[in-house]
């Protein structure tokens, strides 16, 4: 490295963290050092998630290798602990437990968010999350077990608590995940002749008076009547009091089994930036001027659901969403390298171009730039911007294939859960047994 070159050190590989490398690209070449670090070798394309989970594509088509894509960075696999940033120095657990202690210059805080987990008996125990790649393949093969869990039950009970399966939050997440895995049973339920697809439960749980908030009145509405035509219970205004020994207790009285919970109640900052130092708000999310510097601290740059990024359009704060951290990183790095070379700064300016929300195959809604569209355009419009969205040309393609494929076969309804427990035929061969 040259004198007056800046190691710059990116936290997190997701939507901010592999864009902002990217757009660092230039800085790389005029020999400053940029390192990401994050615990996969991945980046997730989050917004695809629930058609993972419902088998329409494939899950490595959603994720992005991040040193394929980032030739011009060091890519660390591990976890930042803690940042001195006073020291200029990260603490990093590598994957095999060694602890790293990392120097820079530059600090760029992309960690993210994770499920909001709220202290509700039991859930941490039976509920799963939706937020990961790993996840959305778990909740495929579940729902697909417990139809097998199903097809041999003799008790009622355990048949009842097989087939419910229960989401808790009613936004996008919930919904495009409920929607999907829903549309999957139905489909892989024709295969067992001695179910019948009413006896299938699947429920909504929302704490407010409403789904999918950001969408609009009329598109949240539309999607509600939607959902319930297909026997979905939506219950609003009402909150999952408990989970214990995986019998659901919610406020409005009703108790049941249920073998699937999925907690999709929002996201919470990462802890990182507030454990480190840095000045964060009352939700966790580190304080960031219009330019995305962290504020009042010296080279510290942050973006995504990790921060608190003022919206300059509308006032307030940008939510977090994929399209905002996209954009963000991509001003991020902008503003980073204008820092380094002594330009002038830009600030973020993004006003949303609205949402798109499937509500499984053929179904959706769209809020584009004041363009609402409900079904099957709604649904189109969904798939089309995501797959334009999609990092690589080579991702677009292979989802692209999967879909065609969709089309013109029936689902893929094998499960796979066995692939948790790899080495247990290995384990018992061993043993004789
Ligand atoms: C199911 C689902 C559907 C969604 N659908 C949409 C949609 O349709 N449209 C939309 O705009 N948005 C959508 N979102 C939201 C969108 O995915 C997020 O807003 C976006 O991913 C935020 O980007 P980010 O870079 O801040 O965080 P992420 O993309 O989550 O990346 C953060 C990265 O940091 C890593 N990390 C965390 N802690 C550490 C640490 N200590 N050290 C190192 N690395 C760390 C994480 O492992 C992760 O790789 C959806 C989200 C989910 C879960």
């Amino acid at each position: 490295m040259n004198a007056g070159s800046k190691r710059i050190l990116i936290v997190g590989g997701g939507f901010v963290g592999m864009y902002s490398a990217l757009g660092l690209k230039g800085a790389a070449r005029a020999g400053h050092a940029v390192t990401v670090v994050n615990p996969e070798n991945f980046m997730q394309y989050q917004p695809f998630l629930p058609e993972v989970a419902s088998g329409t594509i494939d899950a490595r088509a959603v994720v992005v290798p991040l040193r394929r894509v980032l030739p011009h960075a060091e890519v660390l696999i591990g976890e930042v602990e803690v940042i001195d940033h006073g020291a200029r120095r990260a603490t990093v657990r590598m994957p095999e437990g060694r602890i790293e202690e990392l120097d820079y210059d530059i600090v760029v805080l992309g960690a993210g968010s994770r499920s909001r987990v709220l202290p509700v008996p039991g859930l941490a125990e039976y509920g799963v999350g939706f937020k990961t790649v790993q996840e959305a393949i778990y909740l495929r093969n579940r729902v697909l077990s417990r139809l097998d869990v199903a097809a041999e039950a003799d008790d009622p009970e355990r048949l009842r608590s097989a087939l419910t399966f229960v989401f808790v939050g009613g936004g996008y997440a919930g919904v495009e995940a409920l929607g999907e895995l829903e549309d999957l049973a139905r489909d892989a339920i024709r295969n067992y002749p001695m179910l019948r697809r009413e006896r299938m439960r699947w429920v909504l749980v929302e704490a407010a008076g409403k789904i999918l908030p950001e969408l609009g009145e009329d598109l949240a509405v539309y999607a509600k009547r939607r959902l319930r035509e297909r026997g979905i219970e939506i219950l609003l205004n009402t909150r999952l009091e408990s989970a214990e020994g995986a019998v659901l207790r919610l406020s409005d009285g009703q108790e049941f089994a249920a073998d699937t919970l999925v907690w999709t109640a929002g996201v919470k900052a990462s802890p990182l930036p507030g454990r480190s130092g840095f000045p964060v708000d009352e939700a966790g999310r580190v304080r960031v001027d219009r330019y995305l510097r962290v504020q009042g601290v010296d080279g510290a740059w942050a973006a995504g659901d990790a921060a608190a990024v003022p919206d300059l359009t509308i006032g307030g704060l940008c939510p977090p969403t994929a399209q905002h951290a996209l954009r963000q990183a991509r001003r991020l790095a902008a503003n980073l390298a204008a820092t380094i070379e002594g330009r002038p700064l830009e600030p973020f300016v993004y006003r949303t171009i609205g949402g798109v929300c499937s509500l499984g195959r053929y179904k959706g809604v769209a809020n584009v730039m004041g363009v609402k569209l409900k079904g099957f355009p709604g649904w189109f419009v969904h798939r089309t911007y995501h797959l334009l969205a999609m990092p690589t040309l080579m991702r677009r393609v292979r989802i692209a294939l999967d879909w065609t494929v969709a089309l013109a076969f029936p689902r893929d309804i094998a499960q796979l859960g066995s692939l948790e427990h790899p080495r247990e035929p290995f384990e018992r061969a061993a043993e004789g047994r």
